[in-house]
């Protein structure tokens, strides 16, 4: 007996209506989308987006594409728990991170810091 199962509008994750396990794990992964994670196709495609744009010669464009990469890897590290009082540092060396002018080793120590978060 194969299980139906139905994609859903909102966040696009395959859901298996009538299991009670499966519908639970799907709630509570909409109550941190409510408080502003994204799931995780929707963050892919926003670092992917931004990536393209990253090394544009336009300034403006390749700044924003950063600031869209490093929100991305926040929603990210928010669904992985770590505190709303670590935003400004967390961002500030995800800024950091995706600089040319930042050295591999800082962006290895950068790499361990948050590795725990996602
Ligand atoms: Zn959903």
């Amino acid at each position: 007996m194969s299980i139906e199962t139905s994609i859903c509008p909102i966040c696009g994750a395959i859901c298996a209506p009538g299991d009670a396990e499966d519908e639970t794990a799907h709630q509570k992964k909409h109550t941190l989308y409510a408080k502003g994670v994204l799931p995780y196709e929707i963050r892919e495609f926003l670092k992917e987006a931004a990536y393209a744009y990253l090394h544009s010669n336009n300034v403006q464009s390749a700044e924003a594409a950063r600031r869209a990469i490093a929100f991305a890897r926040w929603h990210r590290a928010r669904e992985g728990g770590i505190p709303l009082s670590k935003f400004d540092e967390y961002m500030g060396d995800m800024l950091a991170y995706l600089d040319d002018q930042t050295s591999e080793e800082e962006k290895t120590e950068i790499s361990k810091r948050w590795k725990k978060y996602g």
